[in-house]
């Protein structure tokens, strides 16, 4: 009699216990999937591609907006404290979010721990100009010192940035590991497919000289075969200057460029007088998932890039090779 009150009072108790835990992290109490947050949308879809349904995977960033300038909110430092995983870019790209890791208070995501995914380890990256030895001054303006940021933009380092993202979650749940692995035979399968696709499309247009806003294009045109030959941007987060401005002009006419590539989260005047002067179409390009409205997910993003730049080329007049 005294065993059966003594094991109902502990099942009271237990339960009572797991309310309260409940109320602190409902997440983790009611769910068994993995809690990720990634700080861009393409490392939410790769992310989403790889944990298939083990996952639930939130980005910090919006895909349209500027990832260079994010507002480290309290609300970011909140749900970083309830996750089970972080993954972000690395590089320069995210000096915010080592702020937001600070505020969250998570042992599992800090830095060092197998909870902290960097996307970069063994990517290939464009721009590496920096010397040993170089003084490191970002009043200089460059936001991309140790290499551009922007690798995701071709599908190859997708794979790369995918196998980080695959080893980080093995670690993270072992048991799912089989689950994993195979989905990341499929995305790799699917990048493969589509890679031959798309460079099959591009590859007419090989050599065509475009102008860009911001300089987020290096391993995109390495792979699909554009030259990016100037920016409006005088260096890669600073504003132009008249001069600059004017230079570009001139250049755009006497090269006969006829297409200027701008990310969603640019202002439009610039690009739009530049084009008055000179004849060349603005092109708004997604830089990533969500950048736009048709683009879903990591493979819409090169699908929409690559049919918008040709459908752009061919308006005009820029025949295929
Ligand atoms: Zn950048």
């Amino acid at each position: 009699m005294l065993k059966k009150k003594i094991s109902r009072s502990a099942t009271i108790i237990s339960c009572y216990v797991f309310l309260f835990l409940a109320i602190l992290n409902p997440g983790n109490a009611f769910a068994n999937k993995i809690k990720v947050i990634t700080t861009s949308t393409d490392l939410r879809s790769i992310t989403e591609f790889i944990g298939g349904g083990k996952v639930e995977v939130e980005s910090i960033t919006q895909g349209y907006a500027n990832p260079h300038q994010v507002d480290p909110k309290p609300s970011f430092m909140v749900r970083l404290s309830k996750a089970d995983v972080f993954i972000r870019i690395g590089l320069d790209l995210e000096p915010w979010a080592l702020l937001l890791i600070d505020g969250a208070r998570n042992p599992r995501i800090r830095f060092g721990e197998p909870g902290h995914i960097i996307a970069s380890v063994g990517v290939d990256l464009q721009d590496q100009g920096l010397q040993a030895g170089t003084m490191i001054d970002r009043s200089l303006g460059d936001i991309h010192i140790y290499g551009n940021p922007h690798y995701w933009l071709d599908p190859l380092n997708g794979k790369i940035i995918a196998q980080n993202i695959l080893e980080g979650l093995k670690m993270i749940s072992p048991e799912n590991a089989e689950y994993f692995n195979e989905n990341k035979r499929l995305f790799d399968r699917e990048i493969d497919t589509r890679l031959s696709r798309w460079q099959e499309k591009m590859k007419p247009y090989s050599g065509t000289n475009v102008v860009a806003y911001h300089k987020s294009w290096p391993n995109f045109s390495k792979r699909f075969g554009i030259n990016v030959v100037d920016y409006v941007e005088l260096k890669p987060g600073i504003v132009p200057s008249p001069a600059h401005i004017a230079a570009l002009i001139k250049k755009i006419n006497a090269e006969g460029i006829k297409v200027i590539i701008k990310e969603p989260c640019y202002e439009n005047k610039i690009p739009n007088f530049i084009s008055l002067k000179t004849g060349a179409s603005v092109l708004t390009l997604p830089v990533s998932v969500e950048g736009v409205k048709e683009v879903k997910d990591y493979f819409d993003l090169f699908d929409y890039i690559i049919d918008n730049l040709i459908s752009t080329f061919t308006k005009q007049g820029i025949n295929p090779k």
